[in-house]
């Protein structure tokens, strides 16, 4: 039986740690003239109100088209979602029908694209398009919705809001564009944002400014946040517990800490020592070798194993399950979890 979880009858909100959104064996392909290409094959994760789960992968590892699918913006065809279900506060939208979906999308579940410039209207005011959620979802009067975008504006702190509001979204800086996308995301107060690579397309110090007010948004809304993103070196200092993503499956789950400290697949560890480094000025940094596979011809067994330094045959012909792991003491550790055949010798070696 589904539960259906509601709402705190005070707040509006959900406590935190209240289950929001749950994937749960999640199949999604991709019919092509060349065969089938499986981007999505048995994805499980979960996000709570109040809590940040960093999804990470290259170009390819279904992170991406996972959370298309969960905000029902995926093209079907070429897409078909196979099996499994997304449970939005207990009800599965994958069976909900478009109206359903559609009220869920942008009031209870919004999201945040890379491409802030290409996401905008360029011949209308960011006041404007700001404004536009609340004259289509609440009614709003032209004047009312004019002093909800400023409020946003300032919300995400862009300077002189009541003097920009007029402006157009090419007179903004890149990072300034990102927080509008942001202001815009926020101004229905969803209970969950998905923010597909947030801030790949910005410097490295306006990246860490807006992925604070993102943090800082969040906690003060208590919302969930899924953060999709390339980049381990921006999800340390947010998120809760980071899913590992490889062609179409997760590959480790983990509290953040406790990946970063000690990974348990050697992917993982792979795309850490990638990660540059200050205490290692002037040596040459390290890159996984090789590609991700083509989703029309991934590797039989581990899908990792031709660049993986440390396969075996077994690799090579049996696909490692994601199981638990645990400690030396064989202690199972809490939220971890590796699909990896030396996940021992990687965890303890
Ligand atoms: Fe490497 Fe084998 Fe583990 Fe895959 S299962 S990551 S190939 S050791």
């Amino acid at each position: 039986m589904t539960t259906v979880i509601e709402n705190d009858q005070k707040s509006g909100r959900l406590e935190v740690g209240t289950p929001l959104l749950e994937v749960k064996d999640l199949h999604v392909e991709f019919h092509t003239r060349d065969g089938v290409a499986k981007a999505v094959n048995g994805v499980n994760y979960s996000v709570a109100a109040g809590e940040t789960l960093a999804v990470l992968g290259e170009s390819g590892s279904g992170k991406s088209v996972t959370a298309q699918t969960i905000m029902g913006i995926l093209d079907m065809p070429p897409g078909k979602v196979t099996q499994g279900e997304i449970l939005y506060r207990g009800q599965d939208m994958l069976k909900m029908g478009n109206e359903e979906r559609r009220k869920i999308r942008g009031q209870k579940i919004a999201m945040i694209f890379q491409d802030a410039l290409s996401s905008l209207n360029p011949v209308l005011s960011v006041g404007y398009q700001l404004g536009e959620m609340f004259r289509v979802h609440q009614g709003a009067s032209k004047k009312e919705a004019k002093e909800k975008a400023i409020e946003l504006m300032d919300r995400v702190r862009i300077p002189a809001a009541r003097q920009r509001v007029g402006d157009y979204p090419h007179q903004f800086s890149g990072g300034m564009r990102q927080r509008i996308m942001i202001a815009m995301a926020l101004s229905l107060e969803p209970d969950l944002i998905i923010a597909d690579e947030p801030t790949t397309a910005l410097d490295v110090t306006v990246q860490a400014q807006v992925m604070d007010l993102l943090a800082e948004l969040q906690a003060e809304y208590n919302m969930g946040l899924i953060l999709i993103t390339h980049d381990l070196g921006v999800v340390a200092d947010v998120a809760d517990k980071i899913a590992v993503m490889y062609a179409g499956r997760i590959v480790e789950t983990a509290p953040v800490h406790e990946l970063y400290a000690n990974p348990a697949h050697p992917y993982t560890k792979g795309l850490l020592r990638s990660i540059p480094r200050l205490d290692q000025k002037g040596q040459e940094l390290y890159a996984i070798k090789g590609l991700p596979p083509n989703l029309l011809k991934v590797p039989t067994g581990c899908a990792f194993n031709p660049r993986c330094d440390v396969a075996t045959d077994l690799c090579r012909t049996e696909t490692p399950e994601l199981h638990h792991v645990t400690d030396k003491d064989g202690k199972e550790l809490t939220g971890r979890r590796s699909a990896c055949h030396l996940w021992k010798e990687t965890l303890h070696g």
